[in-house]
């Protein structure tokens, strides 16, 4: 490795913080020459040993906080330093929420070139308890030094497992899943699956609960045709109260991707159900489903209100998943079209709309990005909407996609994001030729202790 001349490894510095980067790591700077410092909150002055050091930013080790900032909280897991999937246990909930405002400003100041953002936001939506809110996990397996079955989460940015029996922001009762996968796992010799050697039988357990109606779905993830000895896994599960879907997936692919495309049941129904408001939603294994369920429900009524639906409008809801804003808007919505590129995902959403009554809802499987300019190409006159909802994964939407919202015109588009960066990107291109402007957006926080932050954003038609 390459190391600045005036470093060397393992120097030890004291430093100041004095920002908080994207992933909720410390900036510190030695004279002018920044640092990150994992687990360090602005205004720290902090000891921390030199790891590695580019052209013109470093990264180092927290050694010892000197003086510690007001915001600091003890972490309540004590992996937290380690683990990936929490960025932020060891700062205050209200320091962390105010990080997340912040966090979309920023994007939409830099990024999105929108003067004085501040004036549009509303504060963001935090949670009362912001632990044990985790609806779903996928806990990859493995096994520890001493050759026992272990799950947990990656480190961060590594495929190294941190054994975890009991993670805080997950719902209550996964533990209890998982040490009976393990048992079993030990008792019938099953193999965890080793990445490196593309051998072994079973890679991750993905575990979603039904919060509001209790259901369980576990779901083993395994790089074989079929499970030995399932038979014992669904005996030891079936009585877990509200247990509903048991069920394989297959991936023998050398993948990150966590799913593979063969999913058999082994026990129960192939969904489970929730409900968000008075709608019930069945999900299958392969469905994307809001993580928060507290916070989905404002998340949706966000939307709802940015909708500003009289009953009379056209809505269409690109990136629809299981159907869910679909629906919730459906009630105050003349028609709503979804448009989703997971066929299992339009199959729960078909189901959805049979169960809730909602009559006016239409559905399209393949990508927005197709779809719905496909559909606008055809008809032009005909296919319109007086609201665009679209709720796209962290890499925002398609240029075409967005395009084709201009052309067509809608009054109204909310859009759902959970990445600001490309929220602000999307953002910039509706709104640099005059058509669309920034109304008002609010940050809710579905991701408490990470550093993840989601917001809704309403942008109106300029009457020019
Ligand atoms: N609005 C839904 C889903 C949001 S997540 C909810 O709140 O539950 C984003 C969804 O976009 C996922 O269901 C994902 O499968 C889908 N998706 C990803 N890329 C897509 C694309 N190019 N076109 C359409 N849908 C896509």
């Amino acid at each position: 490795m390459q190391m600045t001349p005036a470093y060397v490894k393992n120097q030890i510095l004291t430093l100041t913080v004095d920002a908080m980067g994207n992933d909720g790591e410390g900036i510190a700077r030695d004279h002018g020459f920044p640092f990150f410092v994992k687990g360090v909150l602005p205004g720290e002055t902090v000891v921390v040993s030199v790891m590695k050091v580019k052209k013109t930013y470093g990264y180092a080790r927290l050694v010892e906080v000197l003086t510690p900032s007001k915001e600091r909280r003890e972490p309540v897991c004590p992996v937290a330093a380690s683990c990936g999937g929490c960025q932020l246990q060891h700062v205050s909930y209200e320091e962390q929420l105010h990080y997340k405002e912040q966090k979309v400003l920023g994007c939409l100041s830099h990024i999105g070139r929108i003067e004085n953002p501040e004036q549009y936001m509303e504060p963001i939506i935090g949670m009362q308890n912001p632990y044990a809110y985790r609806n779903k996990a996928q806990y990859p397996v493995g096994r520890n030094k001493e050759g026992r079955i272990v799950t947990g989460f990656y480190a961060g940015r590594t495929h190294q497992i941190k054994e975890n029996e009991h993670c805080a922001i997950q719902e209550e009762g996964m533990d209890e899943i998982l040490a009976i996968v393990r048992s079993y796992m030990e008792q019938y010799d099953i193999s965890p699956y080793d990445e490196t050697s593309q051998t072994g039988i079973v890679r991750h357990v993905l575990i979603r609960k039904g919060h509001h109606t209790g259901q369980w779905m576990v779901c083993l993830v395994i790089n074989a045709k079929t499970l030995p000895h399932w038979e014992m896994l669904v005996e030891n599960l079936k009585d877990i109260p509200g247990m509903t879907c048991i069920c394989i997936n297959q991936n023998r692919k050398n993948t990150n991707v966590i799913l593979g495309d063969h999913t058999k049941l082994l026990y129960g129904t192939p969904v489970i159900e929730d409900k968000i408001g008075d709608i019930t939603y069945e999900i299958s294994p392969e469905s994307f489903y809001q993580v928060n369920p507290i916070q989905t429900e404002r998340l949706y009524e966000v939307a709802l209100s940015y909708a500003g639906l009289t009953g009379k409008e056209v809505v269409w809801d690109l990136y629809c998943g299981i159907g869910t804003i679909s629906l919730f808007l459906a009630r105050k919505a003349e028609k709503v079209y979804g448009v989703e590129i997971v066929p299992q995902a339009v199959k729960n959403a078909e189901r959805n709309r049979e169960k809730n009554h909602l009559d006016n809802v239409e559905f399209y499987t393949g990508a927005a990005e197709e779809i719905f300019p496909e559909r606008y190409a055809a008809d032009p006159a005909g296919c319109r909407a007086d609201v665009v909802v679209v709720d796209p994964p962290r890499k925002g939407c398609d240029q075409k996609l967005l395009e084709t919202i201009c052309h067509m015109g809608p009054e109204r588009i909310v859009y759902v994001s959970c990445d600001p960066a490309t929220l602000a990107r999307d953002i910039h291109y509706l709104t640099t030729d005059g058509k669309y402007e920034l109304k008002r957006f609010r940050p809710v926080d579905m991701f408490p202790q990470g550093v993840h932050v989601e917001c809704v954003t309403l942008l109106q038609r300029k009457n020019t």
